[in-house]
């Protein structure tokens, strides 16, 4: 197995096709040549090597005041191994004051020492989420729920900004992962379960956080890096960090799609490698995946990053190398071209040892560092090394608090709405209970302030903003609200994974306080978790909250439920007793004042599912499955037809108005490769208010060689109609997306009929010819 992966790795030096994905700079290049030249070996790997903060901050809390790096340790670090790249966050949040201090201090080292500045890199995850004072925005999960990329490029945008006033300019993120098992912890950081609306999000954000050059990125943008480089959604076990198990016509069909739009649309100019293994090779040690497919089929000339520490998991933890040094050079050689050390140098040393042995060839470091310098360049890092708070006085602004509000309102979705019982009419006496209702911490998730997001409430700057309760008294007024919670979530220590312990209190006295009120409001869900330490073996919601929900429908109420969660939990059992039903997943900062306006009538319902709501532990699927998977998901054998029997499916999402579709049409039902098929539909407001609609375009293949998806996402927009207002929404099919890839791995567009269906209304149109493509991309 090693011998054939650095085989495959050995032959995989870049070969650059006619045009390069991202266009290149040829005075730049001139001058990264001339650098590399230049360049000792050390000097090279330094720059392959990005280390974590903590080892340079001596992990004291940072409080308020500037932060000092140990000056020895930076002399270490970049003096003599000369480390290209820094990383993390120390412990916490800090403010843009202080992180401009942090990376000053590390670039003023790198610029002495090394003549080259350093880059700084950080998480920034929904928003420039390590910063005191930061719009943060709804997390990846909502975002895709608006069905808006438009709100996706604006939270690039913010991030972009916001980051740099940090004087940081890369963050890892967005994170566009296929999610693709719902049990899986990092859900709400990707966009949901679809290939395509994953690659429209994650085009957007690339675009709003990189701007519109990449070769030229201003002090007001920052270079994206799209992770985890690829199939991290899909582990078999549901448990993060974990096997996946998917072949290479899915791989390229779906997982891979995000990524491809991503450099090709957007481009990224870096990508971050999945931690796991598909089919037992480590994604880290996969050529094919890291070196064909990325920068050799797509001449992509941007930057391969590890996840932390990951080259170890080559040796430590899928024995695929012997030792340390054979797991950096199986890396190295399979197209890694910076790694997270994270908190020792021993890569440099080992690598440099590596090179001289002849395990890795001078090519591969000169091209890993030439992609480093290249992002540098790009960043005008050399010409405009740090960047001031003070040049940012956007940040934290109302302007950008609007766009994170609009989003958070854009993205919850309305599930159920029995006998009208939302709106709520002001005035309402409410009893507003569980364990999400008063915590930004559950509104924010993961990735806020912390890594687990477990210190949101304890954070000054939180008290800013407002909880369900706190804006639900405002909208509704404080006499109208009977606070209950009747759950409460415990303290949660970020290393020992207890994010979801509860303290059950008396929930008698909660259904007692349901009798001065006429409607329950019962906000549930999860707290804010991260990677690892969310794993869960059970996707039901925990069963003290399904206990508090049962014990809310004895008291004749009628009872709304409110889902606070980062990914579906399972509440089949209680959803026949709720009156209505709301995900909000994960909202952020502004997502009880949304919420409260969405509930008393304010604004109006417009998210949509990006990922299937499941209804049975043992039913997992997704939308775009095969009709072979649906007997495994049903009673009835050999019934093929049967309807898949989930909770709420992708795409599904209310409003307070109706919408009727009418006069679907398509202006070529006959059409070969290549062909633009445009698809009309009119849609009309038929209720009484104005609301916003997402028009979504699926496609079916009828019949195909290798057994078709039942259907696919192809196209979507979002329109806004008043009472009684009709609109005609077109929406453009590449008849070329309507191609798959078969058993070959070859994308082929096959001969014969395919559904087309908007809302209710559905038309056939037909492939009059059968097109194989003998490039991977059809590019
Ligand atoms: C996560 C990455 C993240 C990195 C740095 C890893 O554990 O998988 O998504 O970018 O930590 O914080």
């Amino acid at each position: 197995m090693k011998k054939t992966l650095i085989t495959m790795c050995a032959a995989a030096a870049l070969t650059a096709t006619a045009t390069p994905i991202i266009p290149r700079d040829e005075a730049m290049e001139a001058e990264i040549a001339k650098r590399v030249a230049s360049m000792s070996l050390e000097e090279k790997v330094g720059q392959m090597c990005e280390i974590s903060l903590d080892v340079i901050w001596g992990y004291n809390d940072p409080g308020n005041a500037p932060i000092n790096l140990d000056a020895s340790k930076l002399a270490d670090i970049i003096g003599k191994h000369k480390v290209g790249s820094i990383l993390n966050v120390p412990g916490r949040a800090v403010t843009p004051e202080q992180w401009y201090g942090i990376v000053k201090q590390v670039q003023d080292v790198s610029l002495k020492d090394i003549g080259i500045p350093t880059i700084y890199g950080l998480d920034m995850n929904h928003g420039a989420s390590y910063t005191i004072g930061a719009t943060l925005m709804p997390q990846n999960i909502n975002i895709a729920a608006t069905f808006n990329p438009a709100l996706a490029h604006r939270g690039g945008e913010i991030t972009a900004y916001e980051t740099r006033a940090c004087n940081v300019p890369w963050t890892y993120n967005p994170t566009v992962d296929l999610a693709r098992n719902p049990l899986w912890p990092r859900v709400w950081e990707n966009y949901g379960e679809d290939a395509y609306l994953s690659s429209v999000m994650a085009t957007a954000t690339v675009k709003g956080m990189q701007g519109d050059d990449p070769n030229n990125i201003d002090r007001y943008h920052i270079a994206s890096n799209v992770k985890h480089f690829m199939g991290y959604g899909a582990p078999v076990s549901g448990k993060d960090r974990t096997h996946s198990s998917i072949g290479d016509q899915e791989m390229r069909e779906k997982h891979f799609a995000p990524y491809l739009a991503a450099i090709r649309d957007g481009h990224s100019l870096s990508i971050m490698v999945n931690s796991t293994t598909n089919n037992g090779i480590p994604f880290h040690a996969n050529a094919k995946y890291l070196t064909r497919w990325l920068k050799e089929e797509l001449d992509w000339d941007g930057l391969i990053v590890t996840d932390w520490a990951d080259i170890n998991n080559l040796f430590q933890r899928d024995y695929v190398a012997a030792d340390k040094k054979e797991a950096i050079a199986m890396a190295i050689n399979a197209g890694i071209d910076m790694a997270w050390s994270p908190t020792s140098t021993d890569f440099c040393t080992l690598l440099i040892e590596a090179v001289n042995e002849g395990m890795v060839p001078m090519s591969r470091i000169d091209d890993a560092t030439s992609r480093v310098l290249r992002m540098k360049y790009r960043l005008n890092l050399f010409s405009e090394p740090n960047t001031k708070w003070t040049d940012y006085p956007l940040f934290g602004s109302k302007e950008f608090a609007a766009s994170s509000r609009q989003a958070a309102t854009e993205s919850m979705v309305l599930l159920k709405n029995d006998d009208a019982t939302l709106p709520l009419k002001k005035g309402t006496k409410i009893l507003l209970t569980g364990p999400n209702a008063n915590s930004m911490r559950s509104l924010n998730g993961g990735w806020t302030y912390t890594w687990q997001g477990h210190m949101t409430d304890e954070f000054e700057i939180s008290k800013k903003y407002k909880t369900i309760l706190q804006a639900m008294q405002e909208t509704f007024g404080k006499n109208n609200i009977i606070y209950e919670p009747g759950i409460t979530y415990g303290k949660t220590d970020q290393w020992k994974g207890s994010w979801g312990v509860e303290n059950v209190g008396d929930l008698d006295k909660v259904t007692a306080a349901a009798a001065s009120a006429d409607v329950i409001v019962a906000c549930i869900g999860e707290t804010s978790y991260c990677e690892t330490p969310g794993n869960i073996d059970d996707l039901n919601l925990s069963p003290n909250q399904k206990e508090l929900v049962s014990r809310l429908y004895t008291t004749g109420k009628p009872v709304v439920l409110i889902l606070n969660e980062g990914r579906p939990r399972l509440i089949n059992d209680i959803e026949p007793g709720a009156k209505a039903i709301v995900d909000i997943m994960l909202p952020s900062n502004y997502g009880g004042e949304a919420l409260a306006d969405l509930l008393i009538g304010k604004e109006n319902f417009s998210g949509r599912l990006p990922i299937t709501y499941p209804k049975h532990p043992g039913a997992l699927i997704t939308y775009d499955y095969k009709k072979g998977e649906v007997a495994a998901t049903m009673a009835g054998m050999y019934n093929y037809e049967a309807k898949v029997d989930v909770q709420w499916p992708f795409g599904y999402g209310m409003s307070y108005t109706t919408f009727e579709y009418s006069n679907m049409r398509v202006d070529k039902p006959s059409f070969q490769s290549g062909d633009i098929i445009t698809v009309s539909v009119d849609v009309t407001n038929t209720g009484n208010v104005k609301g916003l609609e997402s028009v979504l375009l699926y496609s079916s293949d009828i019949i195909a060689t290798t057994s078709p998806d039942v259907r696919r996402l192809r196209a979507f927009d979002k329109i806004e109609l008043a009472p009684g207002e009709t609109k005609t929404v077109t929406l453009k099919l590449p008849a070329d997306d309507l191609a798959y890839v078969n058993y070959d791995d070859k994308w082929i567009l096959e001969k014969g009929d395919f559904r087309l269906a908007i809302g209710p209304l559905a038309t056939t149109v037909t492939a009059t010819e059968t097109r194989i493509w003998d490039t991977p991309n059809r590019n």
